[in-house]
């Protein structure tokens, strides 16, 4: 009997894996995904206690059943505190990069996201963040929200691998005029959504949006809005400003846009209690130890 069922499950992966190779758009896109499929229905198919996650079917449907498992709920989960973090390029910076603080090495991200992980902390998104708070939505034990800002190759390359090992979805701020050859291209844009990526507006063109003038900075709203929905299929939400820059007008400007909240550079965790125009996030930067993330994500 077990070698019927292991022998089923082995069939449904290869039908499975054969949709991927059929839908994707990318060569090595493809493989990594049926190399990751394969990986996760090795390791799980035996026990037959497996996480809803890693098993194949409706991505979005077994991150319903995850969700419904958590322990955090009513007020509590109303009073949580988030660490929000805050990446930039995950990858090895090279000698004379503009913004070397920026960057936050492969490596030392996968032992940061262990680190995370060993502490007890679950990724969430901002929109399970925002269900929690607002619409009695389940939070796991420990929170947090892991957003990269602006869009680049490496989000693909280097984050999406270390996260999807865990079964943890990342947040994506995406300034739109980065998706492409030069910052973060399709396929790799495609592949974060696949994998339980929330995609958020990070503007068209990443200006000083408190420079800009009404008409202006409505444009980059909408029309980042409307172009990831276009391109990529998914709606937007939540606003992240560039550089974190903001001023009253143009919080005012988010919320009329239709936005439901927004994110800064401004230190802390996120509360329900705060402006959500005006949520606080926590920096990682090069020098970011595995456990001084774990000391910031507690709030230390
Ligand atoms: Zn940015």
């Amino acid at each position: 009997m077990p070698l019927i069922v292991l022998l089923a499950a082995l069939l449904a992966v290869s039908l499975v894996g054969l949709m991927v190779v059929r839908s994707g758009d990318d060569p090595e896109d493809r493989s990594a995904d049926r190399t990751a499929l394969r990986a996760a229905t090795q390791a799980t198919v035996p026990t037959r206690t497996a996480p809803a996650r890693t098993t194949p079917g409706d991505p979005a449907k077994q991150r319903a059943e995850q969700r419904a498992g958590w322990p955090v709920r009513g007020a509590a989960a109303t009073r949580a505190r988030v660490p929000i973090l805050m990446y930039h390029v995950i990858g090895d910076v090279p000698a004379g990069a503009a913004y070397p603080d920026l960057w936050v090495a492969p490596d030392r991200f996968a032992a940061q996201v262990e680190a995370l992980r060993a502490a007890g902390f679950t990724a969430i998104t901002m929109e399970e963040l925002w269900s929690a708070w607002h619409d009695g939505g389940r939070l796991p034990e420990r929170p947090v929200v892991l957003s990269f800002d602006d869009g680049d190759i490496t989000h693909a390359m280097n984050a999406a691998p270390v996260l999807l090992k865990v079964g943890w979805p990342g947040v994506l701020n995406l300034t739109v005029q980065n998706l492409g050859k030069r910052g973060l291209p399709m396929w790799g844009a495609k592949r974060l959504i696949r994998q339980g990526w929330e995609i958020g507006s990070h503007t068209v063109t990443h200006p000083d949006v408190t420079t800009l003038d009404a008409a202006g900075f409505a444009r980059e709203l909408a029309g980042s809005r409307k172009t990831i929905k276009q391109r990529l299929g998914v709606d937007v939400r939540f606003f992240c400003y560039p550089a974190g820059k903001s001023d009253a007008a143009s919080r005012a400007a988010v919320a009329a846009a239709g936005y439901l909240a927004a994110t800064t550079v401004d230190p802390g965790l996120a509360a329900r209690a705060d402006d959500p125009y005006l949520l606080p996030r926590v920096r990682v930067d090069p020098s970011t130890t595995p456990a001084a993330l774990v000391r910031m994500a507690r709030g230390g």
